[in-house]
Parts: C-alpha cells; sequence; structure tokens
C-alpha cells in the first residue's frame, strides 16, 4: 500500500508522491530559541522524526531542513530584560536544543539556518513583494504584506478573507485568528529593540517572523518542495502567511503537503507554568525518567491526536520498553550475540509476514504508530508460546533492527562476555579437541564458580551468566 498523509492544505489522507522521487524536500519549523523547549515543542520534532525515519525506512532520499528562530519579539524581550547580548541568549538557547534532540535520539536536520545569517535572502524577498505590490512601506519604515493581494489568503488554515478587516495591521509575530491582517514582513526599529538592528532599503530593522521560515525553505529547498510541518498552532497565521509570501513572490505552488500535529496535555490541562505541569526534558530527566523513556511516550500517541502526557504514560512507556527489551535480550541469547566466536550472519531477516508487513502497513496509514507497536507487541506474544530456534531468532533481530530505524528506541546490549571468560572457553574448546577432557571439566568449574555456564551449541561453545 502507498504511504497516505493527511494533508491540511485539502485535509483529506492523500497519497504521498514526491516532487522528485526518490528526494524528498522537508521543511520542519525550528526552535525560537529564548528558552529551554518544552515537552510540547519536543512532541512536534518527536513527530517530526517519526515521519522522516519512516520515509528514509521506504527507501526516499530525504533532506531536512529546520530554522533556527534567533531573532524574534520573545527574543528581543528576553535580551532587553536580562541585558544579554543577542548572540548570547541564542546560542546557548541552540546549544540546549540540540542537545534535547540527542537526549531523544532525534535526528538532527541536515541544514538548521539561522535567521540573523539569512538577512540578505530575507530583504531580497521582501523587495520582491513590494515590487509586485504584494507589500507596502508603512510610514515608520516597517513593511507590511497586503492580504488583499493574495487572493487565496486563508486556504490553509480554511478561512474567509474578511474584507472589514482590509488594511488592519499587526505588527507583532504571533496573532490570533481574529486578528487577521496585514502583517509585518520588515519591523522599523525602535528603542525596545536595543542594539538589535539590520540595515535595510527602508531603514534599520528586523524581519518579522514568518518571512524567515519562507525564506530559509526556498533557499534550502527550492520555490516548491515536499512536506512542510509544524505544530497545528502554526498553521495560522506563520504558516498561511509564508504561503501568501512565497506564492506571491515565486507565482507557484509553495509545498505540496502540509503536516501538523496536534497538541499535547499534561495530567489532561493545558500546559503552563502556574498550573505546575510545564515540563522541559531536563525536568523529566531530573524526575528519573530516561530519554528513551520519554520518546516512547511522546511518539506513541497519533500524532493527530491530542497527546495527554502524564506519569501514568511515562510508566506505561518504561513498561513497554521494558517487554521489549525481555523479548530481544531473549532473541540475543538463543542468536548467539556477545559471544565473539560465533559470527551469526543471517541469511534473510524472517517475520516479513507477521512483522513488517503489518508494521508497514499501519505506518502508511497516515502514520499510525499506535497501531505499529501494537504489531510489535502481538508479535512478541505469539513468539513467547514458542522455542525459537538461533537462527530463527537471528532473522527476527535482524527485521526488528530495521524496524527499529523507524522507532529510534535502540536494542538493549546484552551484558558483554569478558575477554577472560572468552579465553577460558578457548581453552577449554582446545582441550576437548586434544580429548584432555580432564582439563576441559577443570575449566568448566572454574567458569562456574566465577558465575558462567559453559553451553555447547551445534555452533560450538559459549559462556552464559549463570
Ligand atoms: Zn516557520
Amino acid at each position: 500500500m502507498p504511504l497516505q498523509l493527511f494533508n491540511t492544505l485539502t485535509r483529506r489522507k492523500e497519497e504521498f508522491v514526491p516532487l522528485h522521487p526518490p528526494s524528498v524536500g522537508m521543511y520542519t519549523c525550528g526552535p525560537t530559541v529564548y528558552n529551554y523547549a518544552h515537552i510540547g515543542n519536543l512532541r512536534a520534532f518527536m513527530f517530526e522524526d517519526l515521519l522522516r525515519r519512516y520515509l528514509e525506512y521506504k527507501g526516499y532520499a530525504v533532506r531536512h531542513v529546520m530554522n533556527i528562530t534567533d531573532v524574534e519579539d520573545k527574543i528581543i524581550r528576553t535580551v532587553r530584560e536580562t541585558g544579554r547580548t543577542l548572540a548570547d541568549v541564542t546560542g546557548f538557547y541552540t546549544e540546549e536544543f540540540f542537545r534535547d534532540l540527542d537526549t531523544l535520539n532525534i535526528k538532527r536536520a541536515h541544514v538548521t539556518p539561522r535567521a540573523t545569517e539569512t538577512i540578505p535572502g530575507i530583504i531580497q524577498l521582501i523587495e520582491t513583494l513590494v515590487a509586485k505590490k504584494h507589500a507596502y512601506v508603512a510610514d515608520d519604515g516597517s513593511v507590511y504584506y497586503s492580504i488583499r493581494s493574495f487572493p487565496e489568503y486563508g486556504k490553509l488554515s480554511h478561512r474567509k478573507l474578511d474584507e472589514q478587516v482590509a488594511g488592519a495591521r499587526v505588527k507583532q509575530d504571533e496573532y490570533a485568528k481574529e486578528q487577521m491582517a496585514d502583517f509585518a514582513l520588515w519591523k522599523a526599529w525602535d528603542e525596545a529593540d536595543g542594539p538589535v538592528r539590520w540595515d535595510s532599503p527602508w531603514g534599520p530593522g528586523r524581519p518579522g517572523w514568518h518571512i524567515e521560515c519562507s525564506v530559509m525553505s526556498m533557499i534550502h529547498l527550492g520555490e516548491t518542495f515536499d512536506i512542510h510541518c509544524g505544530g497545528e498552532d502554526l498553521v495560522f497565521p506563520h504558516h498561511e502567511d509564508e504561503i501568501a509570501q512565497s506564492e506571491a513572490a515565486t507565482g507557484k505552488p509553495f509545498v505540496k503537503y502540509w503536516l501538523h500535529n496536534a497538541h499535547l496535555l499534561v495530567e489532561g490541562k493545558k500546559m503552563s507554568k502556574s498550573a505546575g505541569n510545564f515540563f522541559t526534558l531536563r525536568d523529566l530527566l531530573a524526575k528519573g525518567w530516561t530519554g528513551r523513556e520519554i520518546r516512547y511516550a511522546l511518539i506513541s500517541c497519533h500524532y493527530r491526536d491530542p497527546l495527554n502526557f502524564t506519569m501514568d504514560g511515562l510508566q506505561a512507556a518504561r513498561s513497554a520498553l521494558q517487554r521489549m527489551d525481555e523479548f530481544l535480550l531473549k532473541l540475543q541469547d538463543m542468536a548467539g550475540w556477545g559471544q565473539p566466536a560465533l559470527p551469526t550472519i543471517p541469511a534473510a531477516p524472517v517475520g516479513r509476514a507477521a512483522l513488517s508487513a503489518p508494521f508497514e502497513a499501519a505506518l502508511d496509514d497516515d502514520l499510525n504508530i499506535s497501531g505499529a507497536l501494537g504489531v510489535l507487541f502481538e508479535f512478541i506474544r505469539e513468539a513467547n508460546k514458542r522455542v525459537l530456534s538461533a537462527d530463527e531468532s537471528t532473522g527476527i533481530l535482524a527485521t526488528w533492527q530495521k524496524l527499529d530505524q523507524v522507532l529510534g528506541f535502540g536494542l538493549p546490549v546484552q551484558s558483554e562476555v569478558p575477554a577472560e571468560v572468552q579465553q577460558l572457553v578457548a581453552e577449554r574448546q582446545a582441550a576437548r579437541k586434544t580429548k584432555n577432557f580432564k582439563r576441559a571439566d577443570e575449566i568448566r568449574d572454574q567458569l562456574k564458580a566465577q558465575g558462567w555456564l559453559i553451553e555447547d551449541t551445534p555452533q560450538g561453545a559459549r559462556a552464559k551468566r549463570i
């Protein structure tokens, strides 16, 4: 079955057909780096990671671009309130952000351009929009996009342009649906901006938030590309504005598939600092949860369903991973992993019918992750009823490793057999070969005293912890 994805633009599931297969251009709106990312932010990056990993699993060559918003209203406010420099604030939180991604095993984008490093491109796009009469310069030197100049304005958020608001303007980066109005592409400098300013044809100022994503995505992925993602809170105004800017400037469709994840609640409530249910990744790590467990909890809910993030959910994630690990360690044991004397290379992965095929079928259906995880646990339940051979175990592990490229949980590591134990096992083998059974038994007893059991398998002897 071909991959189906829900496109916010058309409001239906569509077959995914990239513009230039096998290449896929994917743009994900990155963090605004004025603070640590909270788990609501991280949910979006987790969904995007699942999407990218699954596309790669299916053989697509994904080029993933994610911007870093390092100039924006909230950042300027932080700079003003803390007295730190813009570069100091944004540099610190950018590094922390990347650390969070690594902790959660989220793949970093191939390109992570910064807004402040893209100012010439931003100015150029605004000049094009002004020249094409899609933008105008206000008295203070700010430049606004005229939403009336783009009749399709509202097509992503499925809103009709209200003629009543014609001429209204909004300068701040974030605004509500009710505030549908001409929005700022370039914000003229004022005292509150302090030292944050760049020269432009319209005087000193700084770019608006929406224009930066149009510019950075088109620079790195071309004027029309495959996938644009973000949280549902970005549909309006951010993504609506991106479409208006890009399509008005190029006259071409901007993005083929728009994908948005639903919001996150914590213990059934909207996350807020005042409610005491506001979590960054470091808060959860400090409570003793691992990045792997948090990854499981964030990934295991379908991306278009609201995720109710709870401590019970984290506990369930922990148990689920334990169940997987127990099974996988048993397979590793059966397959003789961690036994250097026994290189077992699988002839072919097994479990296609019971494992990969239904796993893929679930994910092909708009990334139905709970279905895909259900396939894994059903497989574990069935496999636990039987005695698996070494070859079968090896084959299942090979399949599982492939599926884990999508899930990113990693396989548990078998406790290593120490070198001195391996040495004794080899010595015993040699003794047996020369029919020195007395010596062979001595070694066996010595290992037993150290807590190791020797198992003679058709492939040879191996040590196993008692
Ligand atoms: Zn963006």
